[in-house]
């Protein structure tokens, strides 16, 4: 295979290893766990506080490692090429799933994608936090048989995402009021 070719499907792989990394280390490190190691405890004070979320030098930082090692690993074991590739595609995921991590809590989803990516991650905060681990896709719920149906989701009003409430009355915004109901 020509070597460009070779680099993009190593890349997808990559992608795709991340997205069972997200749903391993939510699910069985963060909170399985329950507290036992750094990133679970820095996950349930997620869970616990609005708003809170990781320092991003410690998320940079970790990103460095695991990318890094990934890199001189699977370089090590075939070539550089493929190295480079999976480790670009990792990092580059990883990147894309912290961006909407941190965009559907602070703002209002606007696409078809973050629509469903907030029903998904809100129902794992405020309706059944042992489901719906992923955040980026579904797909590692439906194999592992941790996927929760989006119904109306109840969200306690102290929680709420500054987007979900009319900033005068404190009530859901009417585009989003099929989907959400506070809980005073
Ligand atoms: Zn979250
Ligand atoms: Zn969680």
């Amino acid at each position: 295979m020509h070597s460009a070719g070779l680099a993009m499907l190593c890349f997808a792989g990559g992608v795709f290893a991340w997205s069972f990394l997200e749903y391993a280390l939510h699910n069985w490190v963060g909170h399985v766990a329950n507290g036992r190691n750094h990133f679970s405890r820095e996950h349930l004070t997620h869970h616990s506080t609005p708003g809170y979320f990781t320092p991003t030098a410690h998320k940079v930082l970790a990103a460095t490692v695991v990318g890094g090692g990934a890199l001189v690993l699977v370089a090590w074991v075939t070539h550089w090429w493929i190295g480079a590739g999976f480790a670009t595609g990792l990092v580059a995921a990883y990147t894309g799933y912290e961006l909407l991590h941190y965009r559907i809590h602070v703002s209002a989803p606007r696409t078809r994608y973050t629509r469903w990516a907030a029903r998904h991650h809100f129902s794992h905060h405020f309706a059944c936090p042992g489901k719906n681990h992923g955040v980026t896709s579904p797909l590692w719920d439906h194999v592992f048989g941790t996927h929760h149906p989006h119904s109306k989701l109840t969200v306690p009003q102290r929680y709420a995402m500054p987007w979900l409430l009319e900033p005068n009355t404190g009530t859901v915004v009417a585009e989003f009021e099929d989907h959400y109901q506070l809980r005073p």
